[in-house]
C-alpha cells in the first residue's frame, strides 16, 4: 500500500511528440496525498497533453507515470484509465444529460446500494446540492453543475483528481466562491490534485506548490509566494505580472 513518502503520483521525463514537434518535451512531477499542485502555463504550452498522459487517454513518446508506486504508463507499459484511481474534472466534461443529479454521482461507484447512496448523499451535501438528487444536470446552472461535477470525479475516492480549468467556464462572480469551496473538499478527500490553469491567480489561490510551464517543459517550481516573488526570468515575472 501507499507510504508515507510515496507520491501518489510520480511523472519523469515525460515528452509527447505530434507530427515530427515536441509539444511536451520534459516534464516530471511529484504529487503528495491532500496536497493541490498547479501546472501553470500559457495557452498551448502543452499543459493538457500532459494531464491527458496521466489520465491515459494518450500515450506519451518517453517517459513514465506512477501512481502510488504503480507504473501505469512506461517502456511496454499501459494501464488503461479505468484502473488509474483517477478522478478527472474538465471545463467541457459535461454530466450525463439522460441520468439525476444522484445517478451522475453514483456512476462510477462499486459496492452495495446502501454504500452507494450513502457515499452520494455525503458528497453532494459537500457540495451543498443535498436537495438536488433527483434534478436534471439541465435544470442545473452552470456552477451547480461544476459542483455536481465535483461530486461525481470524488466519489470513487480517487488517489489522484486531475483537473483542467475547471471553473474557466464560469461567471467571475460564482467563480472565486466554487473554487473556495472546492479547495476545502479537495482537502477534506485528500486526493493529491494536479490543477492545469494558464490563470496565474488561480494557481496562486489554490495550490500548495506550482510547476510553471513555457514551451513544453517546467522552467520553475515552489510555493506560490516563492514563484511570484522571485520569478525564474523575465517571461516569467511578465506572466505574473497581471495577478493582484
Ligand atoms: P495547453 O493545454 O497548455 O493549452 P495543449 O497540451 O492542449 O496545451 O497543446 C499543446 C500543443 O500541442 C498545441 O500546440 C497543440 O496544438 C498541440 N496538440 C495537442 N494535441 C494535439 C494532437 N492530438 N495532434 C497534434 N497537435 C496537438
Ligand atoms: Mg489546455
Amino acid at each position: 500500500m501507499t507510504g508515507q513518502n510515496t507520491a501518489r503520483l510520480e511523472v519523469r521525463g515525460l515528452k509527447r511528440n505530434f507530427g515530427g514537434l515536441d509539444v511536451v518535451s520534459d516534464v516530471s512531477l511529484s504529487l503528495q496525498a491532500g496536497q493541490v499542485t498547479g501546472l501553470l502555463g500559457p495557452s498551448g504550452c502543452g499543459k493538457s497533453t500532459t494531464l491527458r498522459i496521466i489520465a491515459g487517454v494518450d500515450q506519451q513518446t518517453e517517459g513514465e507515470v506512477w501512481i502510488d508506486g504503480q507504473m501505469v504508463a512506461g517502456p511496454g507499459v499501459f494501464v488503461p484509465p479505468e484502473k488509474r484511481h483517477i478522478g478527472l474534472m474538465f471545463q467541457d466534461f459535461a454530466l450525463f444529460p439522460h441520468l439525476s443529479v444522484g445517478e451522475n454521482v453514483a456512476f462510477g461507484l462499486t459496492g452495495t446500494r446502501t454504500e452507494k447512496r450513502q457515499r452520494v448523499h455525503t458528497l453532494l451535501e459537500k457540495v451543498g446540492l443535498g436537495s438536488f438528487i433527483d434534478k436534471y444536470p439541465h435544470e442545473l446552472s452552470g456552477g451547480e453543475q461544476q459542483r455536481v461535477a465535483l461530486a461525481r470525479a470524488l466519489a470513487p475516492k480517487p488517489s489522484i483528481m486531475l483537473m483542467d480549468e475547471p471553473f474557466s467556464g464560469l461567471d467571475n462572480r460564482l467563480r472565486d466562491g466554487i473554487r473556495d469551496e472546492a479547495l476545502s473538499i479537495l482537502k477534506e478527500e485528500g486526493a493529491a490534485v494536479l490543477l492545469v490553469t494558464h490563470e496565474p491567480e488561480e494557481a496562486m489561490r489554490m495550490a500548495d506548490e506550482i510547476a510553471l510551464m513555457r514551451a513544453g517543459q517546467i522552467v520553475q517550481r515552489g510555493a506560490p509566494y516563492n514563484i511570484y516573488n522571485a520569478p525564474v526570468d523575465l517571461q516569467a515575472a511578465a506572466f505574473f505580472s497581471d495577478v493582484n
